[in-house]
């Protein structure tokens, strides 16, 4: 099979697919869905359904994406997710499928996500603290979420990330436990920047912890040595323990330390939107160039075309950005 190069008119190679399998879900993290937020769900008819989303996937791969990840909303609350990723571990040229999860029932589907043939999961954890957890998502599930990073760990779904999004005053005291938790457990946890793409609109750039705190916190506990990777198209910086522990830290800084330049990334959301960037104004419709039974050629054809229009950058830092309609549960981060 000839795979292509997928590329935008900046030249850059979209090589990374986030396929939201679903807008649902069952936590409430403020910083995306705002506790007590009704969903602004897709009817079901709008959904793609799996057979759609295999079909999506294989021409995108066909262009040259390698990687493909599910996310949602909650991606577990899809029924039978296992049958998707079974599917998606066949499409031919795919290097690698991973999955985002809130991590609610992890433990009881990380062995049949790996048997499926699921390579990686990441797992979102803001705080270790039961108090601080529930005030962050909504729901009193910490221990629920911890035990699912301990079986995804015991199945093999490694290496296990856990991202953390950083918001002052809820969890930037607690940057160098997660750290020690990385340790301790032998995981990768990555820390991320409060994004303007929540649906409460309560975003303000005093609430934005700078990846250069977060990474000075870790560093006057747990000295960082960076790891030696080419950073190429990676959202993350990476960094090991200077004093050979196990676990890995990342810090993905998109707002202080913005990596559009190397963006190899472009999202379908779970109603079959293409969305060239998380802070894109406008969306293609796949799902209906898909419905009106086009061919793989017309379906490869309209997706180049939509990548063409991949935004070079956003624009969180400008006095006229605008916060993007859809929030990160409908976009799928
Ligand atoms: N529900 C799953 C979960 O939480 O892992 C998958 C979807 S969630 C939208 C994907 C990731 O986006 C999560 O790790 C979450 O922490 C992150 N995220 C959501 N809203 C964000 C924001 N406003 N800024 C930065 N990251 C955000
Ligand atoms: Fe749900 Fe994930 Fe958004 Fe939290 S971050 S509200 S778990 S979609
Ligand atoms: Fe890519 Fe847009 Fe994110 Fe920049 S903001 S890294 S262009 S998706």
């Amino acid at each position: 099979m000839t795979i292509g190069i997928l590329k935008d008119s900046y030249g850059r190679a979209i090589r990374d697919l986030r396929v939201s399998v679903t807008d649902k879900c069952n936590f409430r993290c403020f910083y995306c869905l705002p506790h007590g937020s009704p969903e602004e769900t897709a009817p079901k008819s709008q959904v793609l359904t799996y057979e759609e989303i295999e079909f999506a996937v294989s021409v995108f791969v066909s262009l040259g994406v390698e990687k493909v990840r599910l996310t949602g909303g909650e991606p577990m609350l899809r029924r039978d997710i296992e049958t998707l990723v079974s599917k998606l571990a066949r499409v031919p040229g795919l290097k690698d499928l991973a999955l985002t999860t809130n991590g609610f029932n992890l433990s009881e589907r990380a062995a049949g996500l790996k048997a499926a043939g699921l390579r990686r999961v990441t797992v979102s954890l803001d705080s270790l603290k039961r108090a601080a957890f529930q005030e962050m998502t909504g729901v009193d599930m910490l221990t629920r979420v911890l035990d699912g990073i301990h079986a995804a760990q015991r199945v093999g779904l490694a290496p296990v990330k856990v991202n953390a999004v950083i918001v002052r005053g809820h969890n930037d005291e607690e940057v160098a436990d997660m750290a020690a938790f990385a340790r301790e457990h032998g995981v990768h946890v990555r820390f991320i920047e409060y994004m303007p793409l929540d649906s409460g609109h309560g975003w303000t750039r005093e609430r934005v912890v700078p990846g250069a705190e977060i990474r000075a916190a870790i560093n006057e506990r747990f000295l960082l040595v960076a790891k030696k990777v080419e950073r190429g198209s990676e959202t993350a910086t990476r960094y090991r323990f200077a004093d050979g522990s196990p676990g890995e830290v990342g810090i993905i800084a998109p707002v202080t330390e913005p990596f559009c330049g190397a963006c190899s990334r472009i999202r379908l959301t779970a109603d079959g939107q293409v969305r060239t960037c998380l802070f894109s104004k406008v969306e293609h419709s796949l799902r209906d160039v898909i419905r009106r039974g086009a061919s793989r050629a017309e379906v490869a054809e309209y997706i180049e075309s939509v990548v063409m229009q991949k935004e070079p950058r956003h624009y969180i830092n400008e006095t006229f950005f605008e916060q993007p309609a859809r929030t990160m549960s409908l976009i799928g981060g």
